[in-house]
């Protein structure tokens, strides 16, 4: 049978009185309680002993060392061994979901922030130290506001108005412009998010500028056709002044359906699937036709030269390769004066093939090249409007080129003339 702890305990001291009683009726009364005592001597110390191992094991309870009882001591014991190991298992299993929510918060883009009163810093993660030059070894505990004192930040945390986020440039990331967010949550902590907000801006600003060159590039025509049109209103003219008029706006609306042409053709590329890496454009027939189109252009008034130096063909969208090599060809003769020369050379290499044109023109001061390519950029813009460009040359070819993985290289000294390049990787290269 099995008896209750307490009960068998307590059976075992009733067992010591019965062998006394026992003792005393067929011996002494002497022998009687010296049988007593020792038997509850022989109990106490067993409990010691188990008291013992217990004050043992509790002074460092580990689940390696199991804490074994015997007797009334054994469920008991058992029951704490049990309880110590389930919670070194919680603790441990906490443990790690506490690591891998931090390693996720440090891994964040986003720079984040835990502080809690007094604005004292309780967590952050690596990119809100880069972005606010805090330590996560040494700040913690240390009030954000002694830590960063840009003035700007100073004043929002301390306004207390946190609707809108605050910008404001970053002293360490390499002046960033940074979005910094503060979301209040639980018992007085607060978690201050820091976004890079750079790009976005970048962009926003391209945006509106783009807006702005575009309203502008479309008025100038449009103003010379609303001029032209009152004064065929209102004038009596003759047959010849007329028809010189109307070869004016001829001219104009030529422009503007040009611009109109050239946007369509950049955001059709930017919304048009990767050019294929397996349909052939036969090189040797498009660098005849670039020859034959330089030459109309130029009318006789330069030589035009074709050095093809290899059969090698290339891998790509035909459309898109053409109007990138025609662009470059058509500048080399708008940009050269009467009496240049314009070469053009088609090579490949190990490393892949490469497309160049030479002009002897007017070259470009090295202060305007980087921003050749970008969508209205232009040196002289009399000139390119002369010859009848609209600044989106450039960034029609840069853009179709780096779809195809290849890459523009220009080279000029103003006065004698440029080269502008393009590199085709080998993958693009068809032999
Ligand atoms: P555009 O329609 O004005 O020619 P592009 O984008 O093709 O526009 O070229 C941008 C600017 O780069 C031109 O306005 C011109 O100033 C300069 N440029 C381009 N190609 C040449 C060249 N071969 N020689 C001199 N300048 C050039």
């Amino acid at each position: 049978m099995n008896f209750h702890p307490v009960v068998r305990a307590l059976g075992y001291t009733l067992l010591t009185l019965a062998i006394a009683a026992v003792v005393w009726l067929f011996g002494s009364a002497h022998a009687a309680w010296a049988t007593l005592v020792l038997g509850l001597l022989l109990q106490l110390a067993y409990h010691l002993r188990q008291w013992i191992a217990l004050e043992r094991w509790a002074r460092n309870p580990s689940p390696a060392t199991e804490l074994v009882g015997s007797g009334v001591w054994s469920e008991p014991f058992a029951h704490l061994y049990r309880h110590e190991r389930d919670l070194r298992r919680q603790i441990a299993y906490w443990q790690e979901e506490l690591a891998r929510f931090g390693a996720a918060g440090q891994a964040l883009t986003v720079g984040a922030i835990i502080v809690g009163e007094g604005w004292r810093i309780e967590w952050c993660n690596r990119m809100a130290e880069q972005q606010l030059g805090l330590n996560q070894q040494t700040d913690i505990g240390e009030p954000i506001t002694h830590l960063v004192r840009q003035p700007l930040f100073l004043n929002y945390l301390t306004a207390g108005d946190f609707a809108a986020p605050l910008q404001m440039r970053s002293e360490r990331a390499g002046d960033a412009l940074l979005s910094v967010h503060v979301i209040a949550y639980g018992k007085k902590r607060q978690l201050i998010q820091i976004t890079d907000i750079t790009q976005t801006e970048r962009v926003d600003q391209m945006r509106r500028d783009f807006v702005a060159n575009v309203s502008h590039e479309l008025r100038t025509p449009l103003t010379v056709l609303h001029g032209f049109i009152e004064t065929l209103r209102e004038l009596d003219l003759n047959p010849e002044e007329r028809n010189h008029y109307l070869g004016i706006m001829a001219e104009q609306s030529d422009r503007m359906q040009r611009i109109v042409q050239e946007l369509l053709l950049l955001s059709t590329m930017e919304a048009a699937p990767p050019p294929p890496t397996d349909e052939r454009i036969n090189m040797t027939s498009l660098l005849d036709k670039l020859r034959r189109d330089a030459e109309a252009l130029s009318n006789g008034q330069h030589q035009v030269e074709l050095i093809q130096g290899c059969h090698a063909d290339l891998f790509g969208s035909e459309g898109e390769i053409t109007s990138a090599l025609s662009n470059l060809v058509s500048n080399a003769v708008r940009y050269t004066p009467a009496g240049g020369s314009i070469r053009i050379h088609w090579s490949s290499s190990a490393e892949g093939a490469e497309f160049a044109v030479e002009d002897t023109g007017i070259g470009i001061d090295p202060a305007h090249i980087p921003r050749l390519t970008e969508r209205f950029y232009r040196v002289d813009r009399g000139r390119s409007r002369e010859s009848g460009g609209t600044g989106l040359g450039l960034a029609i070819v840069k853009h179709a080129i780096t779809r195809h993985q290849a890459s523009l290289h220009i080279h000029s000294k103003p006065g004698q003339g440029s080269c502008f390049a393009v590199r085709f990787p080998a993958a693009r290269v068809a032999l």
